[in-house]
């Protein structure tokens, strides 16, 4: 297949080109028509096989069908992954695919000033990539809301249970929006990815490299 094959937008089409991608990994052929279909998705996927695209590309795409900018304190997408690196690098993709295009994407993660997270995100937020601690501290401070996204993905969760975030990652489950689209990426499954899957998945398809 080729992305062109996938029904990606021409805006996406340039950005793909521009990043140097010449034909979808595996992991994209796959998942990308589920979630350009709007089922939620499980995905069995280690870093370094294009995981990132395969859920941001069709991400992005549905983000540039939607009207209008977010409201003040809104993100219309949650990215949660487990640790700072990850959250910036997933960013660093996730803005090469929206170029060109009016979509902003933002970052929380800690360690990182709170004070000027909470002043972007008073402006609205597209895409919003975070780690799950840092984003219960902005939810708590009111300084975003979260039953705007109609667009969940949970990349490295078995990271994100490994380090302890299942409670964080329940909690944020209870904020989002009911009616939405889940992608779930994890390089495991280990058994408490069961109870996760079950919190924040409906009917996934399932997808594996
Ligand atoms: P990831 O598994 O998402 O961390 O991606 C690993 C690397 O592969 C990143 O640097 C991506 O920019 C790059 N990449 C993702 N998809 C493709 C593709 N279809 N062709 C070439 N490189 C890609």
């Amino acid at each position: 297949t080729t992305f062109k094959e996938l029904g990606l937008h021409p805006k996406l089409l340039a950005a793909i080109e521009a990043a140097g991608y010449d034909k979808p990994t595996p992991i994209q052929s796959q998942a990308i028509p589920h979630v350009l279909n709007g089922h939620d998705v499980m995905g069995l996927a280690q870093t370094g096989t294009g995981k990132t695209a395969a859920f941001g590309l069709p991400l992005v795409n549905h983000l540039l069908g939607q009207f209008g900018k977010p409201d003040p304190k809104t993100v219309k997408a949650l990215v949660l992954a487990p640790t700072r690196e990850l959250v910036n690098q997933i960013a660093e993709n996730l803005k090469a695919y929206v170029q060109g295009t009016p979509l902003k994407v933002h970052t929380v993660v800690g360690g990182a000033s709170i004070n000027k997270q909470i002043q972007f995100l008073s402006r609205g937020t597209d895409i919003l990539v975070a780690t799950p601690g840092r984003l219960i501290d902005l939810t708590d401070r009111k300084a975003v809301r979260l039953d705007t996204a109609h667009f969940l993905v949970l990349d490295e969760a078995d990271q994100m249970l490994d380090l302890g975030f299942i409670h964080a990652l329940r909690k944020i489950a209870q904020m989002l929006a009911e009616e939405r689209q889940t992608m779930l990426f994890s390089a495991t499954m280990p058994k408490q990815m069961e109870e996760l899957s079950q919190a924040y998945l409906d009917r996934p398809k399932k997808v594996q490299v």
